[in-house]
């Protein structure tokens, strides 16, 4: 289906396209000690420059020697060898081996360039100087190779990636002290309405707690982006279109929830017409169908939906990988697979759903899936309990138990 079909509703695919189109990267390169750089996207490829390990070593307590010299040995007939020296960690062993010699070995020592093989000392006999071997060794047993973790010359890492704590001791073992990455996106937040209370107040008839800046900034925090909190906007015109352009003078990215559905009274349209180039689409996702996205005068402008569900399930789907492109970070696919559907679920076709459920693996050691109940878009707790979106593509209606569904588990941003 192409984008706006006949009922007027744009594909999530169509959407999440347009989007990575009309953005790139806007963060400059900095450079962060390692122990800075968690979370942070690589602004370029890392090569090694050297052999890990840089060279063969024990990787066993015991002793090094040459496997050919117990080729003929056996539990009836030991053999032994002369120690005629040490190899500890962080101290090798400068002599010469002879045939018929060994030299005890550390773990991590520095293997001799004579040397092939280590026994563990657990199966030595040791009188003195004079080790008893009773078995035949592989050639290489224990032994690590140059190299063997990564190659000199080999691709690490790509420009691109965000750096996990896994990547943190690769960068490390390659002695990679300073890492060039792209510096965090700054986005700023605000929420409008007369209804909206802060924390802390109390509530009149009709009014409500801010939720959404709360979620917003809460996932934000996990995107390792520079968090601008607007606060509470009111519904005022000449308040929000101030507000709005100093949020735009000072951050790249402006998010705001609420005001931008079909014949709201609010004045976050009026002023985004004037002061930016935002388009209002009615998107073919549930929840979360109003959604502007666009551009001020030096910002990307995110409307999401006003009810909670819809703010986050939006910010998730569409904001966080157009966010992603503008912080240089390559944009992964979200793991997602066929599970059984434990529970009937309503679904009426001409909008992929993201219904929030639990999965988990029954007795016979299949995947299954819950909901997690009232599905309406500003009911949190069924969001809070969740662990996956039941994904239910756009043609598809009503589910009956047992059916096959897409599940797609949160990523640490959510979860
Ligand atoms: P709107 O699109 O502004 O009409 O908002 C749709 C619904 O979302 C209304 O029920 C609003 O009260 C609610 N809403 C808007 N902004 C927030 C917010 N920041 N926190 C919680 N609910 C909100
Ligand atoms: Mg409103």
């Amino acid at each position: 289906m192409s984008c706006c079909d006949a009922k007027g509703l744009m594909p999530l695919s169509d959407t999440l396209d347009k989007m990575q189109k009309s953005l790139s990267n806007v963060c400059d390169k900095i450079v962060l000690p390692l122990s800075d750089a968690l979370g942070f996207t690589l602004c370029e490829n890392i090569i090694s420059d050297k052999n890990v390990p840089s060279f063969n070593n024990s990787a066993m307590d015991g002793y090094a020697l040459h496997a050919d010299d117990l080729k003929e040995c056996s539990s009836a007939n030991p053999i032994q060898l002369r120690q005629v020296g040490k190899s500890f960690a962080g101290v090798p062993f400068k002599g010469k081996v002879e045939a018929g010699c060994c030299i005890r070995i550390m773990t991590g020592a520095v293997l001799p360039a004579s040397l092939d093989c280590v026994v563990m000392q657990e199966r030595c006999t040791v009188a003195g100087d004079v080790i008893s071997f009773d078995h035949v060794p592989k050639l290489h047993n224990n032994v690590r190779f140059a190299g063997e973790d990564l190659k000199l010359g080999q691709a690490v890492l790509q420009q691109g990636h965000k750096l996990t704590p896994r990547d943190i001791p690769l960068l490390a073992s390659l002695g990679i002290a300073n890492v060039a990455v792209y510096r965090q996106l700054k986005v700023a937040v605000l929420s409008s309405g007369d209804e909206l209370k802060s924390l802390g107040e109390t509530l009149q008839q009709g009014e409500i707690y801010d939720t959404n800046r709360y979620s917003i900034m809460a996932l934000l925090s996990r995107l390792n982006v520079e968090v601008i909190d607007f606060g509470i906007i009111k519904d005022d015109y000449a308040l929000i279109k101030e507000t709005m352009l100093q949020a735009d003078q000072q951050a790249d990215v402006v998010i705001t929830s609420g005001g931008v559905s079909v014949g709201d009274a609010d004045f976050i349209k009026e002023v985004l017409n004037e002061i930016g180039q935002i388009g209002f689409w009615k998107l073919a996702i549930k929840p979360g169908k109003p959604f502007a996205f666009g551009k001020l005068q030096n910002s990307v402008f995110f409307g999401l939906p006003g009810n909670p569900v819809s703010a986050i399930v939006t910010l998730y789907q569409l904001a966080v990988p157009a966010m992603a492109k503008m912080s240089g970070e390559m944009v992964k696919p979200a793991l997602r697979f066929n599970a059984i559907c434990n529970d009937a679920l309503s679904k009426a076709p001409g909008r992929t759903d993201f219904q929030r459920g639990t999965y988990s693996v029954n007795e016979q050691g299949q995947l299954v899936v819950s909901t997690t109940g009232n599905q309406g878009s500003g009911v949190f707790s069924s969001m809070s309990q969740s662990n996956c979106f039941i994904v239910l593509e756009q043609d598809r209606a009503n589910i009956a138990v047992g059916e096959t569904v897409v599940v797609e588990p949160y990523s640490p941003l959510m979860d």
